[in-house]
């Protein structure tokens, strides 16, 4: 396969979908490729959405299947396949080359990223003894931890929202962050710390991971001001927030792709990049504070509208 598409969508979350629809009701045409399940990080979501503009709470498995039935009605097309590359290519009509999983070539005029963010990881010895760690949810089925002593990893957010789902179950919970700040809101933090069965060990990091015979967990802990220490936990959540996710780029592309320090790229009002007529939308393109459901859609349509400027301006 080596097809010309006006405008290729790289990643089906949120941003990508938004995009989609958006180049749909514009009438441009338009391939949506993704690499796994429509819905990109929704699909971790066990708990109810509360901030999805007109809809009071949702789950996030509802919005996907919504999501997934409004592209079908629209007639998007989308590749289930993998981005493996993207380079650049002298002919101005079909710019971008994407080199699919598999060898295959699709070429683009147009190139929207919306490749979202994943779990940053620790890079230490035994992290691959515990893969679920990074993703495993809290909300949905709680009761596996109840009588657990469960360690998580992280002071934001998710770090925090994840203990507070624990509270009622676990036997006990540890917290541990390299910083003696926690990132996260300070009503949670309040509300986690508070409780008995919780202690947090700030300025500690985490340095390997094994596993006894029994499945207990032994964490190799290493606090700035006293000695290393063996914790032995049953179960162990990484929740160290999450990294823009850009698809492996040709050197011409990756050297004119301006990012900010957090590595998410850098776009203008309507998800353009430093790249003539390649755009960003969605977390890939924002930094982490900022990134959520709705921001992701509106990035989406706002691309898709630059995009179609673009195209009607060049006809
Ligand atoms: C546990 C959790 C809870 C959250 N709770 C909330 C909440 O309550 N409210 C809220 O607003 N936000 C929440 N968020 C954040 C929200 O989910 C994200 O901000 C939003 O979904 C990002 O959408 P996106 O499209 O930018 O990226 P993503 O959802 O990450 O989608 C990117 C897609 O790109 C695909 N992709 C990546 N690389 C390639 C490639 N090379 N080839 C093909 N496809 C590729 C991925 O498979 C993925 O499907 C939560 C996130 C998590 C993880």
């Amino acid at each position: 396969m080596s097809e010309t598409y006006a405008v290729v969508i790289v990643g089906g979350g949120a941003a990508g979908i938004g995009a989609a629809l958006g180049l749909a009701s514009l009438g441009i045409p338009h391939l949506l490729v993704e690499r796994g399940e429509l819905g990109g990080q929704l699909r971790a979501v066990g708990g109810l959405l509360r901030d999805i503009p007109g809809a009071e709470e949702v789950e996030a498995e509802r919005l996907c299947n919504l999501w997934r039935r409004r592209l079908r009605a629209e007639g998007t097309p989308v590749l289930r396949t993998e981005v493996a590359y993207v380079d650049v290519q002298p002919d101005p009509e079909a710019r971008y080359a994407l080199h699919l999983a598999g060898n295959e070539t699709l070429r683009a005029r147009f190139l929207l990223l919306a490749t979202g963010a994943l779990p940053r990881r620790l890079g230490i010895p035994g992290e691959d003894l515990v893969p679920e760690a990074y993703t495993l949810s809290t909300s949905r089925n709680p009761e596996r931890f109840a009588g657990l002593h469960v360690a998580i990893v992280g002071g934001g957010d998710r770090a925090l929202e994840g203990g507070l789902n624990l509270l009622p179950h676990a036997r006990r919970i540890t917290l541990i962050t390299r910083s003696r700040r926690l990132r996260g809101r300070p009503a949670w933090a309040k509300r986690l710390l508070s409780a008995e069965h919780v202690t947090w060990r700030p300025e500690t990091r985490l340095t390997r991971i094994a596993r006894d015979a029994d499945g207990t967990l032994l964490l190799t802990l290493a606090p700035s001001e006293s000695p290393q220490e063996v914790l032995r936990v049953d179960a162990l959540l990484l929740r160290l927030g999450m990294a823009a996710h850009v698809p492996p780029l040709g050197k011409a592309l990756a050297s004119a792709l301006e990012r900010r320090e957090d590595g998410s790229l850098r776009t203008g009002e309507g998800g353009e990049t430093s790249l003539a007529g390649v755009y960003a939308a969605g977390d890939v393109a924002t930094p982490p504070p900022f990134r959520s459901v709705a921001n992701a859609w509106a990035q989406g349509l706002r691309a898709a509208k630059a995009i179609a400027l673009a195209l009607w301006e060049r006809q």
